[in-house]
C-alpha cells in the first residue's frame, strides 16, 4: 500500500510514519530527511534546496519531484511505502497520482494529523533529532525526553535542533506555507475517498503510537 502522512509541522508525520513504517516493513520516505541528508553532505541538490530550507520556503518542484521519483523507483518501494512530507501541493499530488498510476498503483490511504497550533509550536521549539542519518530518531524536551540528556536512546549520537526549528518566525512561516499551499490537499484526497483525520495532542492524551496502532488496524 502507498500510504500519505498529510498534516502541519510538528504535528507527528515522522513519528508515526516511522512506526507503520517498522511495523508494515514498507519504506518510510521522508523528503525532509532526504533534503537533509544531502545538505550535511553537500551535494549539489542539498546545497541548492538548502537555500530554500533554511528560509522555511518549499523547494522547487524541479528539484523535489525528480527526487521522489528517483526513490520510488528503488526496490524497497515495490510493495509499498509511506511518504512523509510528500506531496505538499495539489501539483505535487498530481504529480504522484502519475508516478504511481505508470506503476499500477495508487495512493491507497492518507492520514491527515491535526494538532492545536499553540501545541505545534511549543513542539517544534522543543523537538530534537538524532544527529546520525541511519537513525534519525525524533524527541521532544518536554514530551518525549532521551534518557540521558542530549544523546539518542537507540544509537547513543548526540541530539541536535534542526537549523530550521530554532527560528520561530521561519516555523510561522512554514505554517503559513502548511495553511496556504499544502491544506487543499485534505479537500483533493477527501474528494478521492482516502483521507482519514487524527487527532494528536498531548491534551486528549493522544500520541502518534495510538494513531499509528490506530491505522494498522485499519489496513490489516
Ligand atoms: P520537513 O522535514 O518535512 O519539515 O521538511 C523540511 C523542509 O524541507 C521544508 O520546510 C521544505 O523547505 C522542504 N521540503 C520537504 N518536503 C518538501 C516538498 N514535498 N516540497 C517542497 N519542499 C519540501
Amino acid at each position: 500500500m502507498y500510504l500519505i502522512m498529510l498534516g502541519a509541522q510538528g504535528t507527528g508525520k515522522g513519528t508515526v510514519a516511522g512506526l507503520l513504517s517498522k511495523s508494515t516493513g514498507w519504506p518510510q520516505i521522508s523528503t525532509g530527511d532526504i533534503f537533509r541528508a544531502n545538505i550535511s553532505e553537500k551535494t549539489e541538490l542539498g546545497n541548492k534546496a538548502n537555500e530554500y530550507i533554511s528560509k522555511g520556503q518549499l523547494v522547487p518542484d524541479e528539484i523535489t519531484v525528480p527526487m521522489v521519483i528517483d526513490r520510488l523507483a528503488q526496490d524497497d518501494c515495490k510493495n509499498g511505502a509511506i511518504l512523509d512530507g510528500f506531496p505538499r501541493t495539489v501539483e505535487q499530488a498530481k504529480k504522484l497520482d502519475e508516478i504511481l498510476s505508470q506503476k499500477g498503483k495508487k495512493v491507497d490511504m492518507v492520514i491527515n494529523l491535526t494538532t492545536p497550533r499553540d501545541e505545534i509550536i511549543e513542539r517544534i521549539l522543543n523537538r530534537r533529532v538524532c544527529s546520525n542519518p541511519q537513525c534519525k530518531a525524533t524527541y521532544n524536551l518536554t514530551m518525549h525526553p532521551s534518557k540521558v540528556e542530549g544523546i539518542c536512546d537507540n544509537c547513543g549520537a548526540k541530539l541536535v535542533q534542526r537549523e530550521d526549528d530554532s527560528d520561530e518566525n521561519a516555523i510561522k512561516q512554514r505554517l503559513a506555507i502548511y495553511d496556504e499551499k499544502t491544506s487543499p490537499l485534505i479537500d483533493f484526497y477527501t474528494n478521492k475517498g482516502v483521507l482519514i483525520t487524527e487527532e494528536v495532542s498531548e491534551r486528549i492524551n493522544r500520541l502518534g503510537k495510538d494513531v499509528a496502532e490506530d491505522v494498522l488496524k485499519r489496513i490489516k
